[in-house]
């Protein structure tokens, strides 16, 4: 009863607070925000502009053409808290951007967390989430959500599949029976990526990118298997030696080159979790495939390359960017079926 009244004061929020971007779906109402990781602070002072307000898409528009007193930070690395004040100050912004009028009391959260998370980690989530003005913190790891947000048949006795290849993290997970029965968590996915081309063509041609150019690369013409064209672009960068500027042309199959290494690990955690599953969930997999999802996952032809490296048929959720936010906010809106995978901040850590 006095529940039932309290609901009527606060929000539910489903929060996947990512390396790269955060979605927040508010129960009941849907998708409500989603923005880049990313503040705009004062080099001196280290305060966030624009009273507050240099956050997410606005902040994301200043990256890499900020004057010397600027600096555009992500909050966020390898998808857990790098910097616990800015985190908070972000996750407050976009909790006040999220809720609704007359909804006065703190709301209450469920938040995805990487599985490969560390118990400091965890609790630095916990802490940022709390000092920004939830309520009440649930955990639950991004792998789960992202089963019930792609729409797996995870409650039924057959195996299926999920990836989530995010800024930060790759997740893998086999389901069964509303359970993991096998998972990996890495700290690689698309910022490694960006990495690995800047590194790349370091090392190459001795040209020297930014993280920004290095991701617009790989979105314009980046893939993971061979695409039915192959492109050619021009990229300018820095002369590593003389540094000054200098215009080069590159194929889409250097790009390619240039992910293998963060590719590879990626597939040895898809095939590390097939390795614990036993033989009757590995047939059900052969049947029911591997779904993928995260920002990751929009890579060309991703699908394909780890389709034929696993074996597994692969197919890409029809909303990969999100699906984490929506699994959260479908066990938030279940609460009592899904609590027992959720951790809140007395529990367990
Ligand atoms: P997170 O939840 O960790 O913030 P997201 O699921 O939002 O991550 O995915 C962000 C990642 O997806 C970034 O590394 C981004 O570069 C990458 N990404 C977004 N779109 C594409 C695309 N079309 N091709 C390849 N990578 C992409
Ligand atoms: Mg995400």
């Amino acid at each position: 009863m006095l529940e039932k009244l309290l609901n009527h004061f606060r929000s539910d929020l489903a929060v996947d607070l990512g390396t790269a971007n955060t979605a927040i779906y508010l129960v009941g109402e849907g998708l409500v925000l989603n923005e880049p990781s990313v503040v705009a602070v004062g080099r001196e002072g280290g305060k966030i502009l624009s009273g507050g307000c240099a956050v997410g898409h606005l902040a994301k528009q200043m990256e890499g053409r900020t004057p010397e007193r600027i600096e555009v930070v992500r909050p966020l690395r390898d998808g857990v808290v790098a910097d616990f004040e800015l985190c908070e100050a972000m996750l407050h912004y976009f909790f006040r951007k999220s809720r609704r009028p007359g909804k006065r009391l703190r709301p209450r959260v469920l938040l995805g967390v990487p599985g490969c998370i560390t118990p400091v980690e965890k609790r630095a989530a916990f802490n940022s989430v709390l000092r920004a003005g939830a309520g009440r913190v649930w955990i639950m790891t991004k792998a789960q959500a992202a089963a019930i947000g792609v729409g797996l048949p995870i409650a039924e006795p057959t195996a299926s599949m999920v990836c989530r290849i995010g800024g930060g993290t790759t997740e893998a997970a086999v389901m069964s029976l509303a359970d993991s029965v096998a998972a990996e968590s890495i700290r690689t996915g698309g910022d490694a990526m960006d990495r690995a081309i800047v590194d790349y063509f370091r090392r190459q041609y001795a040209l020297r990118i930014g993280p920004a150019t290095a991701e617009r690369l790989k979105i314009d013409v980046g893939s993971a298997y061979p695409p039915e064209e192959e492109r050619s672009v021009e990229l300018s960068g820095m002369d590593a030696v003389s540094g000054l500027p200098r215009r080069t042309t590159i194929t889409s199959e250097e790009v390619r080159r240039a992910l293998a290494d963060p590719l590879q690990a990626i597939i040895e955690a898809i095939t590390s979790t097939l390795d614990r599953c036993g033989p009757e969930l590995a047939s059900d997999l052969m049947q029911n495939g591997l779904v993928l999802c995260g920002g990751g996952a929009l890579l060309r032809r991703i699908d394909r390359f780890i389709g034929e490296r696993t074996g597994l048929p692969v197919r890409l959720a029809a909303e990969p960017l999100t699906a984490v936010a929506k699994g959260l906010a479908v066990c938030m809106e279940d609460f009592r079926r899904w609590r027992g995978w959720m951790r809140s901040s007395e529990e367990d850590v």
